[in-house]
Formats: structure tokens, C-alpha cells, sequence
């Protein structure tokens, strides 16, 4: 087992930093079973925080596994009203919201890919009221994980059981930026304000274009939408409250403009989607969309990603990370959007974030649009962060700044 006080630790910035608990505050924290030790941890800091009730959501991706199998579709369709009415009550109480994470890689293996979709569909249809809400910051909200044996063998095969449920702790803790020796709750302090110092130095410039370049090939040119906004880091609700979504977080992104993609870029770590691994591959863009592509391992998988919808051959996301954050020097794929996309600066496939261009969490897509939004279903990050990435930000009037050098920001 971990040793409690590390637990404590994450606990304690889950509630501080992470959803900031507000005094007479609900805070619900949804809870796998694997990660009961931490959600009584969690559950308990809260209340020291000053949460009038805390509600814990318990789930088991087992018990889940086993209704989604014996469940007709017409039932797994039907969402219980007592369901949207919890959720509700957290939304009309202003609750925040701590999220656990803790996957069993292959949980539903073998069950009914369609039942699984149309349950999904059905669910997020129900409760969309209550996505829109967390995901327009009415509330705070945030996520952690928490380690397992069965995704821990996953993420260190060669080890046993203990050991590398053990190993995923310490680097569950190590990203967290989570250890013995200094106040974690400081070490976020300094952490979001670098963060938040590199979003308004690269808001200020309101760059008409970003250039990638390293020895591994990659020669990108990504045009940002105009009135772009660089996120990351902390966020803030339409309330004022400050929290952290992420824990960890390393990222500033924005939106790249749809048909403003030129170039090459290679990939510098396997990419999982939907259970198989593309390994070793590399793209060719023009005016936005993915003209060419290869990969030593998964080329079809690859090609099924990128033919998903029309917006799964272009971009929505470019996002820069430096190279000696702790999640990159960890060199460790956790297959979990969480940490992975944290570990190099990336790029994604599919839907963009309104929140990326000024005002627009209030448009609508086709407003959305005529700034070079793309939409789509999907949205698969990949990296392509390197020790020798070199970042050139190109203003509007031409001017060239060298934002990274040698894999780390030098602005
Ligand atoms: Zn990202
Ligand atoms: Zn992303």
C-alpha cells in the first residue's frame, strides 16, 4: 500500500486545489471501489474544508459490466428518474464535484459494443444538463486517480501485482506533484502560476501562426484562430471560485484553425485508441486535413481514427508542454487521457474547445465555425513532443519569437 500520508496529500489537494471547496459547500465525489482508501480521505478533507454534506457515488466497473451484459437494450435505455433527480439536486445546490479515477482496462471485453453505445447515448442524453453545467464552470470541478492492480499490470507488465500497483502509486503521486518532502498545496500555487504566466505571455501575442520543428522530421505550420485563448492550469467559475479540473495538469492549449494545418509531424509516442496501439507513425497535413500518413504498427487503426467523421482528419487542439515536466521525464505510458496527454506537447484529432476562442462557450457552432473551429464526435490526443522541439510563434505582422528551445519554453 502507499504510504498514508502521500494519500493524504493527494486528498488534501483534491479538495483545496482541485474543486476548492467552499465553506457550507455539497461536494459530491464519484468514486470507483477500487479507490475506496482515497475517497474516505477525500470524503473526510472535505469536511475539514468546511463542505456541509459530502455525497459519495460509488461505482464498480464490475457490477457495471454485469448490467450492461444481462440488461435488455429497452432497459439500459431507461434512465431511472431518481437518477436525473440526484443530479439535479446537485446542480440547483451548487455541489462541486471530485472525480476518481481508477479504470480496469478491458472491463467490458466481449460485451455488446452497440449495448455499450446506446447505453452511453441514452445516459449522456438524460443528464446533459448536468454536463453542460460542470462543463460551463457553474461549479467547480476536478479529477484525480487513483491506482489499481489490473490497470497497474497494464502499465508495467514485467512487474507482480504489488509491486506494480505500487510503481503506479509513486508515479500517480510523482505527476501529482505529490511527495514527502514539500507542501503540495504550495507546489500547485507555483506550478499554476507558471502556467497561467505562460498563457497570457502567449495571449498577449495573439500569434497568427505557430512552427514546429525537430530531428525526427516534424516541419508543422499551425495557424491559430483569431481571438484565440490559451488555457490551462487553473480555471475559474462564472461564480469567481478558482479550481484546478486536472490533477495533474501540465498543458497551455488553444485552437489551431481547421484549414490552417501545413506540413509534417512525427509522432513520439504510441497513440491508444479504442484498445489498440499505434506505434512509430507520422502525418502530412494540407490546408488542415491529413493528406498522408503511415505507422509501423496499427496503420489501419490509425486510418479508422482519422476516417472516423469529417472532422477527425483535422485538428482542434495544439498543445504545448515542456519536456522536463514531471510527467514527461516519468517516461511511462499510463494508457489514461489524464496523464498521457500531460507527457508531451500534442496535438489532437476531432472537437475543439469553445472555451479556446474569446466568448465561445456562448456561440453556436456555425459562429463557431467562421473562426476555423472543427467539430466532430471524437477528440484523440497524440504526442509529438520532443528533447529538440524547437517552437517559432509568427505574429501578424510578421515577427518571429522563439517560444521553445531544446523541449522547454524560453518565453
Ligand atoms: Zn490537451
Ligand atoms: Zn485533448
Amino acid at each position: 500500500m502507499p504510504k498514508d500520508i502521500l494519500l493524504e496529500k493527494l486528498a488534501n489537494l483534491a479538495v483545496k486545489i482541485g474543486a476548492n471547496v467552499q465553506k457550507d459547500q455539497i461536494v459530491v465525489v464519484n468514486a470507483p471501489t477500487e479507490a475506496q482508501e482515497i475517497a474516505r480521505k477525500v470524503t473526510k478533507h472535505a469536511y475539514e474544508a468546511g463542505a456541509k454534506r459530502v455525497i459519495v457515488n460509488w461505482r464498480d466497473d464490475i457490477t457495471n459490466r454485469y448490467s450492461l451484459e444481462y440488461e435488455t437494450l429497452e432497459t439500459l435505455q431507461d434512465i431511472p428518474q431518481f437518477s436525473i433527480d440526484k443530479m439535479r439536486y446537485f446542480v440547483n445546490n451548487g455541489a462541486c464535484v471530485i472525480s476518481i479515477v481508477s479504470p480496469i482496462p478491458g472491463a467490458n471485453k466481449g460485451v455488446d459494443s452497440n449495448k455499450i453505445q446506446v447505453a452511453g447515448i441514452a445516459s449522456s442524453k438524460a443528464l446533459n444538463f448536468y454536463r453542460e453545467h460542470m462543463m460551463g464552470n457553474k461549479s467547480q470541478w476536478t479529477i484525480i486517480a487513483a491506482s489499481n492492480p489490473v490497470w497497474a499490470k497494464k502499465v508495467f507488465p514485467d512487474m507482480d501485482e504489488t509491486k506494480a500497483t505500487e510503481a503506479l502509486w509513486n508515479a500517480i503521486f510523482h505527476a501529482s506533484r505529490v511527495n514527502e518532502e514539500t507542501d503540495s498545496i504550495e507546489e500547485w500555487n507555483k506550478h499554476n502560476k507558471q502556467l497561467i504566466n505562460h498563457n497570457k505571455i502567449l495571449n498577449d501575442y495573439q500569434f497568427d501562426s505557430l512552427h514546429f520543428t525537430n530531428s525526427l522530421g516534424t516541419d508543422l505550420s499551425i495557424k491559430l484562430v483569431e481571438n484565440h485563448v490559451w488555457s490551462g492550469g487553473q480555471e475559474k467559475t462564472t461564480t469567481g471560485v478558482v479550481f484546478n479540473p486536472n490533477i495533474p495538469t501540465e498543458e497551455n492549449f488553444t485552437m489551431p484553425h481547421k484549414f490552417g494545418v501545413n506540413g509534417k509531424v512525427v509522432a513520439t509516442k504510441p497513440l491508444d485508441y479504442q484498445g489498440n496501439l499505434i506505434e512509430d507513425f507520422w502525418l502530412e497535413f494540407k490546408d488542415g486535413k491529413v493528406v498522408n500518413f503511415d505507422a509501423k504498427k496499427e496503420r489501419s487503426t490509425l486510418k479508422n481514427l482519422l476516417e472516423f467523421d469529417e472532422g477527425s482528419s483535422y485538428l482542434g487542439e495544439v498543445a504545448l508542454i515542456g519536456y522536463n515536466s514531471p510527467i514527461s521525464q516519468a517516461n511511462i505510458l499510463f494508457f489514461n487521457t489524464l496523464f498521457d496527454e500531460n507527457a508531451s506537447c500534442h496535438l489532437a484529432f476531432g472537437r475543439a474547445y469553445p472555451m479556446n476562442i474569446k466568448g465561445g462557450t456562448g456561440m453556436e457552432i456555425k459562429e463557431l465555425e467562421k473562426y476555423g473551429y472543427n467539430n466532430s464526435m471524437s477528440h484523440s490526443d497524440f504526442m509529438f513532443g520532443s528533447k529538440d522541439m524547437n517552437i517559432v510563434g509568427i505574429t501578424k505582422e510578421g515577427e518571429k519569437i522563439q517560444i521553445f528551445k531544446g523541449g522547454n519554453f524560453v518565453i
